[in-house]
């Protein structure tokens, strides 16, 4: 196994140079042009973090509609962790696509669904027998755990947390924190969803074992243990800000879970296949989740997702009480089998702690030249900064938006997240190049120094 490098040969099919390289301004005017038009015909309830529009990508660079190249520090919200249009993400659907492009797997199988199944039951966290199901959005995937939760215990609540990030449908809105933009005026939410607090080592001054002694008590006081259905966390939390619980939070919570006949769920749709320096951020706390749900990373970019468990569980719903017309589609199955194969041969693990290393470098010492950065956390390819005004704890989501469009001005795609919209957070292509990862920190260390002048 080799790990990618500076100097790995190209594994993405398009030609794209691996450099940032500015034509025009940010956005030029054909993008210009084209938000116009999108304006027009597209619902204003739809954001977008930049107003350009994309023509090509691939490796660590997004090239628009102007000619502009952009660096990915995004992956598309940690989905194209194998590059976007990877060599054999394109190959393997490419061919799946000239074969068939559908036939619903529950009217007619194919072998792509039970091969990605296979892969998932071997790469999750445990050695016990599993089952999975596949879907194709990350919500789908959270619904149907807790859809099979329930028909395993035969209870109903649902435990999330402070912060969470599950999703946009009804349900998952319910099991999401942050009202705004996610959950605003679109109430009624589903009922029998409980949340409790979770470990926030920046702020809440706890360790792992105390903050888990008040979500667990919170549950014990004000749900019933014995009425609980499933406890569903993210290992790292997403949305919520990258969100690294104190050491012994999630496994106490397991420990509680198994004692109390509670399914745990690992939601690691963002964490999951190799972002976070392993196939799963469980591994990082030494747990072995009943169910984890995955999706973003999981197929170089094309619409899958997947509920994976002990089948003691899985097997517990009814026949055909799980699916979906899309569910498992075989180009999208075929894409998951190409990316797994990348980030098996290029080891992608190993390339996820070198850009752990590289970043965390750059960030320490920007935290200590600009004294505005509360907390630098994440693990691997996932990591985020805290932003606060200087010599304080007090948030600043202001900052953190002018830093974010003065990257994006400069070239540098870069996310924010946070329920205090305060972070800022980093999520490259596991592919990208060393050179094009030092280039993004210096770009975004200068927007610092620019904005605090
Ligand atoms: C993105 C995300 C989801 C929702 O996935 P969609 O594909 O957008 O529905 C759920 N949970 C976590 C942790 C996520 O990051």
């Amino acid at each position: 196994m080799g790990t990618m490098s500076q100097d790995s040969p190209k594994q993405f099919v398009n030609d794209l140079e691996q450099v940032r390289k500015l034509v025009t301004a940010i956005p030029g005017p054909l993008s210009i042009a084209m938000q116009n038009r999108r304006i027009a015909a597209v619902s204003s309830g739809v954001g977008a973090t930049l107003p350009i529009f994309v023509t090509k990508a691939g490796g660590g660079i997004v090239l628009d509609v102007d000619g502009n190249s952009l660096i990915d520090m995004g992956s598309g919200i940690a989905v194209t962790s194998v590059g976007n249009s990877a060599k054999d993400v394109v190959d393997g659907l490419t061919k799946q696509a000239q074969n068939f492009t559908h036939t619903c797997f529950m009217v007619t199988q194919y072998e792509g669904y039970v091969e990605v199944c296979e892969a998932l039951n071997q790469l999750t966290p445990g050695d016990h027998e599993k089952r999975s199901a596949l879907f194709n959005t990350g919500a789908e995937a959270v619904e149907n755990a807790v859809k099979i939760a329930r028909a395993y215990t035969k209870r109903q609540a649902v435990v999330v947390f402070e912060h969470g990030y599950h999703g946009r449908t009804n349900l998952t809105m319910g099991m999401t924190a942050k009202v705004m933009p996610y959950k605003y005026s679109f109430g009624p939410f589903a009922p029998e969803i409980y949340r409790v607090p979770m470990s926030y080592p920046a702020r809440d001054g706890l360790t792992g074992i105390q903050a888990a002694q008040n979500a667990i008590s919170r549950m014990e006081k004000e749900i019933g243990s014995d009425q609980i259905a499933a406890i569903v966390v993210e290992p790292i939390q997403g949305e919520g800000g990258f969100i690294v619980p104190a050491p012994g939070f999630i496994p106490a919570l397991v420990n509680y879970a198994n004692k109390s006949g509670i399914v745990f769920i690992a939601d690691e749709i963002q964490t999951g296949f190799c972002r976070t320096g392993n196939w799963f951020a469980s591994e990082h706390e030494g747990i072995v989740p009943d169910l984890i749900t995955t999706a973003k990373g999981i197929a170089g970019g094309l619409p899958l997702s997947a509920v994976t468990g002990r089948a003691e569980i899985m097997d517990a719903v009814h026949p055909g009480g799980l699916g979906g017309t899309y569910g498992g589609n075989p180009v999208a199955c075929a894409a998951a089998l190409g990316s797994i194969a990348i980030m098996q041969r290029e080891n992608l693990i190993a390339r996820a702690k070198q850009i752990e290393a590289i970043m965390k470098t750059h960030l320490e010492t920007l935290a200590q030249e600009t004294g505005v950065i509360l907390d630098i956390r994440g693990r691997g390819a996932m990591i985020a900064i805290e932003i606060v005004k200087a010599g304080s704890t007090e948030s600043d989501p202001e900052l953190t938006s002018k830093i974010a469009k003065a990257c994006h001005a400069q070239g540098v795609i870069v996310l924010t997240a946070g329920t205090y919209g305060n972070v800022l957070r980093f999520l490259p292509p596991l592919v990208i190049s060393d050179s094009l990862l030092n280039e993004a920190m210096q770009v975004i260390a200068e927007q610092f120094e620019i904005a605090l002048r």
